[in-house]
């Protein structure tokens, strides 16, 4: 067992530190949040500076980096700049290794390139409104039409649909076989005739939009991605890994809050002391590490899994699981250990306070993998 960084890992981490501090200087948090704009203009420079291409393979234009790789840099990432973590997940990880890992070569050569250089952002349109949880049981018909299909039907709460420039939408095939059965995912591209979105009004991520998608579109037959009502089987094997990914935007999201809060409690003073020479608090602080440092290594070993193509559903489900109800419950503490300034918008820490909330929600809510995890453990 190796609980070291290798040179490689060193210096990448390195490198994205620099490049964050570059081009994330402080308040670019609270600039997009407000202004309720997406970093897109940053994305596309971590595209430029190459680090979209890290989990591409090198025949597909990227850099070919193991998933711990990946998993260090969104942590950086996360730190800095969730939004930018947020989009990096969404389009570099899941959409391509979607892609990737059940996409025809042609549709390789076609998106990857264009995923590594930033010049493609990749969203999935999975959630209906009657279907979150339960997502197997959604509605989107996709029905066989003039040598392609014909997709009807709406999305509900897609983050970053209305900028993505390649939607994976979920759609049923089949209605005559069990519900996981009889899905497809489609490679949508943006402008196809008949895609609309509508911009939900949020608690918090302001500078991610989330999107209904409204679908009464043509697609042609070489829009399909990996096979007519294989979808879910798909999407399965994808996500396994790819929580791990999410859970690392949560370790690094929580590392920030304790960041602040360390610079916090040392400079404000009350009875002539530090904050942080109150045990009470020096004590909430150590149990927020000892979460947070929970949650990185569950995350790591899960990728570590993922890079040696062993089964990790039940290890990933816990990475995802840890980190994002540590987030939650960081992010709520650290608003009462700042007082009053915590609660106004002069510090960030109300924007993770509200950012938080999403985390046991999207990527499949807490309750859905802790099924994931106790249905391992009976099996
Ligand atoms: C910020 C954000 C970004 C998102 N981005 C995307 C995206 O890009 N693409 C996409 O496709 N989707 C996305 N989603 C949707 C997300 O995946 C769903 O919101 C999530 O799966 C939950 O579905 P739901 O909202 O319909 O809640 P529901 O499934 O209705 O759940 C409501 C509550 O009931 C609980 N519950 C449900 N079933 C059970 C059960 N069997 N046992 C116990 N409790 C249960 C849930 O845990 C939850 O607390 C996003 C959501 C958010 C909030």
């Amino acid at each position: 067992m190796d609980f070291e960084l290798d040179e490689e890992q060193q210096m990448m981490i390195a490198g994205i530190r620099e490049f964050v501090k570059q081009e994330c200087p402080a308040g670019v948090v609270r600039r997009y949040d407000e202004a309720g704009e997406c970093p897109l203009d940053l994305y596309r420079k971590l595209g430029a500076a190459g680090w979209l291409g890290l989990p591409v393979p090198k025949e597909y234009g990227g850099a070919g980096g193991n998933f711990v790789a990946v998993v260090l840099v969104i942590e950086q990432l996360a730190q800095a700049m969730p939004a930018l973590a947020s989009l990096y997940f969404s389009s570099c990880v899941f959409g391509s290794r979607s892609l990737l890992l059940y996409g025809s070569e042609e549709q390789k050569r076609k998106y990857l390139p264009a995923i590594a250089s930033g010049a493609m952002f990749v969203g999935l349109a999975l959630t209906e409104s009657d279907s979150g949880s339960d997502a197997a049981s959604l509605r989107t018909r996709a029905v066989k039409d003039n040598g392609g299909f014909h997709l009807y039907g709406s999305k509900m709460f897609i983050s970053a649909a209305e900028l993505s420039d390649l939607l994976l939408v979920v759609a049923r095939t089949s209605t005559e076989k069990k519900k996981e059965q009889g899905l497809t995912v489609f490679a949508v591209e943006k402008g196809t005739p008949g895609v609309e979105t509508r911009r939900l009004k949020t608690l918090g991520r302001r500078s991610i939009p989330l999107n209904e998608v409204i679908l009464d579109a043509h697609v042609g037959q070489d829009s399909v991605v990996g096979g007519i009502n294989r979808g879910w089987q798909n999407l399965g094997k994808t996500l396994e890994g790819d929580r791990s990914c999410v859970g690392a935007q949560y370790v690094g999201n929580s590392q920030s809050v304790i960041g602040m809060l360390v610079k916090y409690l040392n400079e404000r003073e009350q009875f002539g002391k530090p904050l942080s020479a109150f045990q009470v608090l020096r004590h909430r602080l150590a149990d927020m590490q000892t979460a947070v440092d929970s949650a990185r290594l569950m995350v790591y070993r899960a990728a570590w899994m993922v890079d040696r193509g062993l089964p990790c559903r039940m290890q990933a489900s816990m990475a995802k699981l840890m980190a994002s109800e540590t987030y939650v419950k960081i992010a709520s503490d650290g608003v009462h250990m700042m007082g009053g300034f915590g609660y106004t918008q002069d510090c960030e820490m109300e924007i993770h306070f509200r950012d938080s909330r999403a985390a046991t929600i999207g990527g499949g809510t807490s309750e859905i993998h802790r099924e994931i995890i106790a249905r391992e453990i009976l099996s």
